[in-house]
């Protein structure tokens, strides 16, 4: 099996040539705006009859339907004439190369993720979409890491709407088979005293807990070192998530790495088994470098994960692959190399 997404030919749908325009146009950091136009467009012709659809198609009227425009009625026209849409073609050869030359080999190992956000609570897309696209993506597990109740911003998810929530992820893994695995995730705020923002027997009941700072960032460095602490030392932890809370670029605008002593936090990592992110999304780039050196030396785990909030973000894992080529982390000490089952066992094992 050869990671990556495989490009589609002429003969796809008119759905499946819109819904990777999307993807693409998604993986390549276009604005949601764009990306949302062509994903509306296949929802809309996905809910047409197909003759209406042929014959929309056949008079030149598709852009009268409302939601198309000449860019996405061009890519149903030429999809519903058996062509690769040219649109779509220029998209593909673009996305042959790897969005970050230097880490395809370990992006070939890298099969799952432990950080991905649904339309649950701040992400873009439902849950079936991500699993979808990381299956497209040749991948054989994700995450499912939805946020925890204080981060209001992001829509966080009460103690009730988790429990919902893990419903649906046991209903999509039925139907799945065993093909892909959708872990049971969460990525809980780390509280200013160090405390986990999610009941605990809650997160006794997930396979993988992902903990992350969103608040405070500029605390003192003793203040931000105990709280961290508190965190790793919390043997349901498995993950810590974007050490640093550091922006390098982007739309949010750039925010300094916030400060603690990451000799004590990482030797904590490494003691208690906890993997250390490093954070794909090229904004956050989180660790940085020398911190990622850092945790090498001090023995710890890592996890590339791509804290993807939709679909064509899963392949962002790219840029972290890149990095930890790079800096020499030898494969096996990423634990989203591992085959799901090794995975549970190591989350299980900590706790
Ligand atoms: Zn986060
Ligand atoms: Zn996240």
């Amino acid at each position: 099996m050869v990671l990556g997404l495989t490009p589609l030919q002429p003969g796809c749908t008119p759905n499946e040539a819109l819904r990777r325009v999307a993807w693409l146009l998604e993986r390549g950091r276009a604005g949601s705006y764009r990306v949302q136009a062509f994903r509306r467009a296949a929802d809309v012709i996905a809910g047409m009859p197909q003759s209406e659809l042929a014959s929309a198609i056949g008079s030149g009227a598709l852009t009268d339907l409302p939601g198309l425009g000449p860019a996405t009625a061009g890519v149903v026209t030429e999809a519903a004439r058996g062509e690769l849409p040219a649109y779509l073609q220029s998209l593909q050869d673009k996305a042959a190369e790897s969005l970050a030359p230097g880490g395809e080999h370990l992006y070939q190992l890298v099969v799952g993720d432990l950080h991905s956000h649904s339309d649950w609570s701040d992400g873009g897309a439902p849950i079936t979409e991500m699993v979808l696209a990381a299956v497209e993506l040749g991948q054989d597990w994700l995450a499912l890491t939805d946020h925890s109740p204080r981060l209001k911003i992001a829509r966080g998810l009460s103690a009730a709407r988790l429990r919902e929530q893990l419903v649906v992820v046991d209903g999509i893994n039925q139907s799945l088979g065993e093909r892909f695995r959708l872990l049971r995730g969460i990525e809980v705020d780390i509280l200013e005293d160090g405390t986990l923002d999610q009941e605990p027997a809650l997160l006794d009941e997930l396979d993988v807990v992902t903990a992350s700072v969103h608040s405070k960032l500029r605390a003192p460095r003793d203040v931000m070192t105990a709280r961290m602490l508190g965190a790793v030392r919390n043997p349901r932890v498995n993950v810590l998530g974007h050490a640093t809370g550091q922006l390098v670029e982007g739309s949010r605008g750039q925010r300094p790495p916030s400060q603690f002593d990451a000799a004590a936090v990482f030797s904590a990592c490494a003691e208690t088994g906890v993997a250390v992110e490093i954070n794909s999304r090229p904004e956050r780039c989180d660790p940085p470098d020398e911190l990622i050196r850092l945790a090498e030396e001090r023995g710890c785990l890592f996890a590339i994960n791509s804290d993807a909030h939709a679909p064509g973000q899963l392949d962002m894992k790219a840029y972290g692959c890149e990095r930890a080529t790079r800096l020499g982390i030898p494969a096996d000490r990423i634990v989203t190399t591992w085959a799901a089952d090794r995975v549970l066992e190591w989350a299980r094992a900590g706790r």
